[in-house]
């Protein structure tokens, strides 16, 4: 299971009710923060999580809105103790920003961490999810991330007591696709298995419409996509940005489960309901995100 929070959905200027941009996903001992804007320390606070079980921060860009939480997280980070290195991933320019930022305050430089400027491919493979970046067009160097968890094979426990084997360390082996004997009796995986997909999950935040994004958003469970604009596209395309309309038709034509849409400009505070009935006129899955709100997947 996938366990995504928001903890900040609004975009470059705050909101009673939207902080700036941040995403926490949840996966086995991994826990994740996708960008760190103002007061991401406070909210994981107000959402009853614990920033020091965070393993990596993933980065999109260096706009004011996404990562002006750092210092702060940092800070909050040192002063409980973080005994982890944090792995900080982002756009190309991120080892110089961040050792910028940390110099202009003492005490928030005290945790360990480590920076991978990357651009796009697969940044992690590990034995349970891979994450690839990809490039957006946005009017700095901007990165979409795609979570992805590795399909498994899985046993049958109906077909597997029939076969009345018991309890066999071999079994291990047919979880990797591989037949084995027991006591005699040959058991094929294909026989006593099923796949389990995996779940993805992709993130888009600032940019405007690009062929990237459909590879970002391609059958995931839950794609989280920006909405600065409502149906302006003109002006979302200007601005290096996207509306509700245009991420509603993406995640239609690429087949996810579940759109998110946040990064709401300020200015559709008491048009939101607008904002979702547009979106969902075109794919009905929608859900405008809120701070705090949470998806299991
Ligand atoms: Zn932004
Ligand atoms: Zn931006």
């Amino acid at each position: 299971m996938v366990e995504v929070v928001f903890l900040g959905t609004g975009s470059a200027v705050p909101t009673v009710k939207r902080n700036h941009p941040g995403i926490l996903l949840k996966y086995k001992t991994e826990s994740i923060l996708f960008d760190c804007g103002e007061g991401i320390q406070r909210q994981f606070r107000i959402a009853k999580e614990n920033p020091c079980k965070l393993t990596r921060l993933f980065i999109t860009h260096w706009h004011g809105d996404h990562v002006l939480g750092i210092p702060g997280l940092f800070q909050t980070l040192a002063l409980n103790g973080y005994d982890k290195t944090l792995e900080v991933y982002g756009p190309k320019g991120t080892k110089i920003y961040v050792s910028k930022i940390l110099s202009l305050f003492a005490n928030v430089n005290k945790i360990k961490f480590n920076i991978k400027e990357v651009s796009s491919g697969k940044i992690i493979d590990s034995e349970d999810f891979f994450v690839e970046s990809f490039m957006m067009e946005h009017n700095t160097h901007c990165l979409a991330y795609r979570f992805v968890e590795k399909d498994k094979l899985r046993i049958d426990k109906k077909k597997l007591e029939k076969l009345k084997v018991g309890h066999d360390p071999k079994l291990a082996l047919i979880k990797k696709g591989k037949d084995i004997t027991i006591n005699g009796k040959k058991i094929r995986a294909k026989d006593i298995t099923y796949l389990e997909k995996g779940k993805k999950i992709g993130i888009v935040l600032d940019t405007r419409e690009n062929k990237n994004i459909y590879k970002v958003a391609k059958d995931c469970d839950l794609f989280i996509c920006e909405s600065t604009f409502i149906n302006e596209s003109d002006i979302a395309k200007k601005y290096f940005h996207l509306t509700a309309e245009q991420s509603a038709k993406i995640s239609k034509k690429s087949k996810v489960g579940k759109l998110a849409l946040m990064h709401l400009s300020q200015r559709y505070e008491k048009k939101e309901n607008e904002v979702l009935n547009i979106a969902r006129g075109i794919f009905k899955n929608t859900e405008l995100a809120r701070d705090f709100m949470r998806f299991e997947i």
